[in-house]
């Protein structure tokens, strides 16, 4: 923690007197921050400002949901606009419809769209929508993936000791909270990811009974772990082999690695696929999108998406002007992301060589982790739970906000390179973890 962050201190022990931890999740509290948190109060392209003043060059990026970093001038001037006309309405907008129809350009797969606020949302309801549409209760999820905090999502979901993780065969399932619908995760199977054999396993088992395949294109939530070469072609081949749904979450991948997400960069085309973070650029604004026949059946309420703040216009304002500038120059801004990152991730993996740290740095393109582990690479969520050190990596990224660098201190979550970013800022960043590398204090 930086010296000079008493002011954070005292604020967190005043919402302590409000608040559980101090805040609304507890990704912001102690489980990763430590003794407190830092308190933030204004933000301006790469950079955050604490309370104290202290200025840090931000990595997180608001979980990855500021494409364009922080107060982008398009973003202000589009929000700014939506208040000063109407916030929201009780009715159809015509900035929904141009978002939509933006969508559909950029990805191929959304023949039809819709609107929700939160990436767990737009998740819920793709399930939902593929249980109706295909009369079947069973989905298939992995483990290490994470779709938001529905019940029938949470499950192996973060990290768990390797001995309560069961054969690989007949993962054992792991509940995320207490409190779940008791029947919640009955109906949710759980397989290990890249690995083909397994789902066919499942399919075989639960034959007639499974509406759909849930997965990320890439495990974001687990460090970053890629898709082996065709897996996801795989899935997708199996998915439709045996009349179930492929349902691709691009809460973290959208408009990230790509335009078109996951889905461009590996060439597939799902039936629905989910979207969040990234699209509202910081408001509340999600969308699950698919095949037109499947997205039929939301008519009428056949089955039911509701939401007051669906479709907000503030936030559509905000993904319009959003959207338009990230796909201008046909893809050159994605050029830009992709060379960033790979100047830092390769700084990155220099330094920690030179230094004899033992850790690993993974990426697909602007989104990066870096893995504190002796294997040459981290596979997949076994293979994090056994040998990644989350308590050395955190000692490190609190070390690093002491340099003015906000990584995020949780191992599970990557880091995110936007526009914003620049080559100043990932030279001062290798510097930092160039120094805290050598003061070795975490
Ligand atoms: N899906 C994925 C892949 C995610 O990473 C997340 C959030 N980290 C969600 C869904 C849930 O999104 P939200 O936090 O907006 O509900």
């Amino acid at each position: 923690m930086p010296s000079k962050t008493a002011k954070s201190k005292e604020l967190y022990e005043r919402a302590l007197k409000v608040m559980i931890e101090g805040g609304s999740s507890p990704s912001r509290g102690p489980a990763n921050y430590g003794d407190y948190p830092l308190f933030i109060q204004r933000a301006k392209g790469s950079r955050i400002f604490d309370l104290d003043g202290n200025e840090y060059i931000d990595w997180m990026m608001a979980y990855g949901a500021l494409p364009l970093g922080h107060a982008h001038p398009s973003i202000v001037a589009a929000v700014e606009e939506a208040v000063r006309t109407g916030a929201h309405f009780a009715a159809a907008t015509e900035v929904e419809v141009e978002v939509a129809e933006i969508l559909q350009k950029i990805i191929p797969s959304a023949e039809r769209v819709c609107f929700a606020n939160t990436g767990t949302e737009a998740a819920m309801a793709a399930i939902r929508l593929a249980r109706g549409y295909t009369g079947k209760p069973k989905f298939i999820k992995f483990e290490g993936h994470y779709h938001g905090w529905y019940d029938d999502f949470l499950v192996n979901a973060h990290p768990h000791l390797t001995t309560s993780l069961g054969y690989r065969n007949d993962p054992i399932k792991i509940a995320e909270s207490s409190g779940l619908n008791r029947h919640s995760l009955e109906d949710t199977i759980v397989v290990p990811w890249n690995d083909l054999r397994a789902v066919e396993r499942v399919i075989e088992t639960h034959r007639g009974q499974i509406a759909a395949i849930i997965t990320e294109g890439v495990m974001a939530n687990m460090g970053i772990i890629l898709p082996e070469p065709g897996y996801l072609w795989g899935l997708f081949e199996l998915a439709h082999k045996n009349g179930i749904l492929f349902i691709l979450d691009e809460t973290v991948t959208g408009f990230r690695v790509a335009p078109g997400g996951c889905q461009e960069y590996f060439g597939i085309k799902p039936d629905l696929s989910t979207f969040g973070k990234a699209m509202g650029c910081g408001f509340p604004v999600a969308a699950f999108a698919g095949r037109q026949e499947i997205m039929e059946a939301l008519a009428w309420g056949g089955v039911l998406h509701h939401g007051t703040q669906n479709a907000s216009r503030a936030g559509l304002f905000a993904a319009r002007a959003s959207l338009l500038e990230l796909t201008r120059n046909e893809g050159q801004v994605f050029a830009g992301l992709w060379s960033l990152a790979g100047k830092l991730c390769a700084g990155l993996r220099r330094l920690f060589q030179e230094s004899g740290v033992e850790a690993v740095v993974q990426n697909l393109g602007p989104m990066l982790q870096i893995l504190f582990t002796g294997q040459p690479a981290i596979r997949d969520y076994r293979e994090f739970c056994a040998s990644v050190d989350r308590k050395k990596y955190q000692r490190f990224a609190l070390a690093l906000f002491d340099e003015g660098i906000y990584m995020s201190p949780s191992a599970a979550l990557h880091s995110v390179v936007t526009t914003a970013h620049s080559e100043e800022d990932v030279g001062i960043t290798l510097e930092a973890v160039g120094k805290v590398l050598k003061n070795g204090k975490f």
